[in-house]
Order: structure tokens, then C-alpha cells, then sequence
């Protein structure tokens, strides 16, 4: 296979996992844990979303958490951003990255931001303008770029449309969002290569989820074109909005063993990781989908002594 020799894990769950959850999770705890995915290796973080707390009432700490966590020189702090009221409040609160979203289908943009693309990205305009202000790059998110769960398969035609919009408005980089887990590895070649070779050189990131079991499978398949920018939740915190009880993104720690089994560097320890797993699954409450924190590593030999 023709991997890359290292990979950026991009960790979502304090965003993607947390904002799922009904009962508000303290900020402390918040900065705890993303302190420790940090102090564990993970050097870019999706923190939170600078969204109104009427929509998303678990996000309404964003300012404090992002004052308040570990910020060290090498570790990247992105926060999604809805609207220029978010983007303002995240150049304050001094984010590294701001994430502007839209989804790949009409039906599922309206669903979640009751807009359509084109008011999406008419709206994103005016963020890029506060960013820009700010001087934070801004990165762009396609979510139901594999499959939307209203209109089935999404057209690499559409997919390049709203792609050049986005490059055209001036973002850092594009990332593929695999929303209800509708990906497959012939999905994922045909679109990550398509788009690939239209945008050369494009920062080309991909946000997989394991709804149907699938997920590590299409991050092996994207690894293989080259791919190495790869979004992820610890414990596999998060879910599907349209299927209550499925499970939700890939699992950091799952897809940073088998980075690690593959001779894929990322610069995480392991082991830490698992323990930051761990705790999120107390914090929450609920036996969450990772894998490698139940089992731990394949060389977390146990002892042979009986009784
Ligand atoms: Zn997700």
C-alpha cells in the first residue's frame, strides 16, 4: 500500500461527540479532557462551536473553553462557525482555525441550518472577512459529502461545484464529511481522487464516521491515496443524528492503533490516549464504541499466572 509515513489525527469529540449530549457536561470537565488529549500527543483539536447557546445549549461555553485549555505553539484550536456573530466570538476568544460547514445536499443543509447552499455560502462571506481580519485561516467542512440520507448518493459534479465556491471564497482547505456514515471504499476513492486531481495540492481532509462498521475501512482506502489529514472522536464519542443509537465517528484511539500497526507515525502516545478514552466514558455515562480501550493494544500482554 502506498501510505503515508505519518498522519495528523485530527481530534473532533469535545465538538462532534459533545454537542450530541443531552446533559450539559461542566466546562471543567470540557478543558480537562481536551488538556489531556492534548498532554497525549493529539496536535489539532476541533474544541468546540461558536453557536448560539439557544441552538446548542452544550456549546455555550466555547469562549471559556478556549480561554482556559493548554494553548501550546504546536497544538491547533479550531472551533466550527455557524454565522459572523460565532466568527466574531471566536477571533476573540483567539481560535487558531475557524471551520466554516455546509452539506453537500440541499435537503440535508436545510435540515441542519434551514438554508439553502446558496445562502450558505453567500453567509460564509462574511466570516471569511473576520477571519481574515483576524488573521485565522479558515478551513471548510462538506458534510454529507459521501451520501445524504434524504437524496442517497451525492454527484462528484455537485461536489466540485461547491468546492470551487468554497476555494474561490479563500479557504485553507476542504474536508469530506462522512455525516450518517454512507461512505463506502469505492465511494471514497472515487470522490477523494476526483477531487484530488481537480485541486492539486489541495489540503484534503476527510471526517469519517463507523456507523455501518465501515469507518476504519474507509480511512484504510483514503490512506492508500495518499490522504493525511483524518478527523476522529475519542471513545468514538458522538453519533447520527437521523439513527438514534448509532454510533457516530470513527474512534481516535481504534484509528490511531492501526496507524501505529501500519507504521503510520503520529505522534500520540497510545497508551495515554486510551486512559483519556477511558475517562470520557465515565464523564458520559454510557459504554461509548471504542474498541482498543476495552482490549487495549495487541502487545498489552496480560498475565499468564492462574487464579
Ligand atoms: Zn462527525
Amino acid at each position: 500500500m502506498n501510505s503515508p509515513k505519518s498522519a495528523t489525527v485530527v481530534e473532533v469529540g469535545p465538538r462532534d461527540g459533545f454537542q450530541m449530549e443531552k446533559r450539559f457536561i461542566e466546562t471543567d470537565t470540557k478543558i480537562e479532557i481536551i488538556n489531556a488529549l492534548i498532554k497525549s500527543g493529539i496536535k489539532r483539536i476541533e474544541a468546540t462551536s461558536f453557536i448560539s447557546p439557544r441552538a446548542i445549549p452544550q456549546m455555550r461555553d466555547a469562549s471559556e473553553v478556549v480561554n482556559k485549555i493548554l494553548r501550546p505553539k504546536d497544538v491547533f484550536i479550531e472551533a466550527l462557525v455557524p454565522n459572523p456573530k460565532g466568527g466574531e466570538d471566536a477571533a476573540q476568544a483567539r481560535v487558531d482555525g475557524m471551520r466554516i460547514f455546509l452539506s453537500a445536499s440541499e435537503s440535508h443543509n436545510r435540515k441542519n441550518v434551514n438554508r439553502t447552499i446558496e445562502e450558505s455560502l453567500s453567509g460564509f462571506k462574511e466570516i471569511m472577512r473576520i477571519a481574515e481580519k483576524a488573521g485565522i485561516p479558515v478551513a471548510a467542512d462538506i458534510a454529507v459529502a459521501f451520501g445524504c440520507p434524504f437524496e442517497g448518493d451525492i454527484s462528484l459534479d455537485r461536489l466540485h461545484r461547491i468546492a470551487d465556491r468554497m476555494l474561490e471564497l479563500g479557504v485553507r482547505g476542504i474536508t469530506l464529511g462522512d455525516t450518517t456514515g454512507m461512505a463506502t471504499p469505492l465511494i471514497v476513492r472515487k470522490t477523494c481522487e476526483s477531487l484530488l486531481k481537480a485541486y492539486p495540492g489541495l489540503a484534503l481532509g476527510i471526517h469519517l464516521h463507523n456507523t455501518r462498521g465501515i469507518g476504519l475501512v474507509n480511512v484504510y482506502e483514503a490512506l492508500s491515496l495518499g490522504l493525511t489529514n483524518f478527523e476522529s472522536s475519542v471513545a468514538g464519542l458522538g453519533g447520527c443524528p437521523f439513527a438514534p443509537g448509532a454510533t457516530g465517528n470513527v474512534c481516535t484511539e481504534d484509528m490511531v492503533y492501526l496507524f501505529h500497526e501500519l507504521g503510520i507515525q503520529t505522534g500520540i502516545d497510545l497508551s495515554e490516549l486510551i486512559k483519556v478514552a477511558r475517562k470520557v466514558e465515565q464523564v458520559i455515562g454510557r459504554p461509548l464504541p471504542g474498541q482498543v480501550m476495552k482490549a487495549g493494544a495487541r502487545l498489552d500482554l496480560h498475565s499468564f499466572a492462574i487464579g
